[in-house]
């Protein structure tokens, strides 16, 4: 079995920035799967965001048909907000033998040193920097010696170990946040091309990013 990647985020829409990684990612390192695993609906942060159930099934929706693509509930099975080091090693009791490569963005490796138990994720998995063309890799601090410890520019190091490696990929830039997608619908424009029309028929249909009456009476 190839490596499995294990790309977490709230996709809250999910869209092509989320999409067009994973399926690079998917293809550059010839992993077996990437793992889509939404998070739980964190009880301390405020509504305007789909639930649970809704991000999921959109999910599911933008993913279908791709092969390799999948659908891990994981996180929203426990419920509440997830560690990611208790989600691999949840991982790890299902794929005791498989390599597991945790995919970041950039901006959360540079703050991988503040994560619970960070050093214990790469005895779990190991690391896929998803970078920006041009992106300077730390050379200082935690990080700076991590890299220069653990970087590997060579695929076959994720096929032959099961973890404790980081890999820095440059993938297309795609600047379309979830954020500014929810932005967007509520301000009564149209997010198509921004994510696979099958989401973009949910999202209109469940109205789960609608405007906010009071938004239309200030737009007026
Ligand atoms: P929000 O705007 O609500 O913060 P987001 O668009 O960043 O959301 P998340 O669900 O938080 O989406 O992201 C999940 C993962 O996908 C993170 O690792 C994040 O870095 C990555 N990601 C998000 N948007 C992009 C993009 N446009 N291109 C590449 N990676 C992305």
């Amino acid at each position: 079995m190839g490596p499995i990647g294990v790309f977490g985020g709230t996709f809250d829409p999910i869209h092509y920035g989320h999409l067009r990684t994973a399926f690079e990612l998917l293809q550059a390192l010839e992993l077996d799967q990437m793992r889509f695993i939404p998070c739980g609906d964190p009880p301390h942060r405020a509504t305007p965001m789909a639930p649970a159930g809704e991000r999921l099934a959109m999910v599911r929706a933008a993913i279908e048909g791709q092969t390799g693509f999948v659908l891990d509930e994981r996180e929203l099975r426990r419920g509440g907000p997830s560690y990611t080091v208790d989600t691999l090693a949840s991982l790890r009791e299902d794929f005791a033998d498989a390599s597991l490569c945790l995919v970041i963005g950039m901006d959360a490796f540079l703050g991988l040193p503040k994560w619970h138990e960070w050093r214990e994720i790469l005895q779990l998995a190991h690391i896929v920097v998803a970078h920006r063309p041009g992106w300077r890799a730390p050379d200082m601090g935690a990080l700076g010696e991590l890299l220069a410890e653990r970087r590997t520019a060579h695929v076959r190091d994720l096929h032959e170990t099961r973890a404790g490696a980081v890999y820095v990929y440059a993938v297309t830039q795609l600047e379309i946040s979830s954020t500014e997608v929810r932005a967007l619908i509520r301000a009564g424009r149209d997010p198509r091309f921004l994510m696979p029309d099958p989401v973009r028929q949910y999202i209109l249909e469940s109205g789960c990013y609608a405007a906010k009456e009071e938004d239309l009476q200030h737009a007026k």
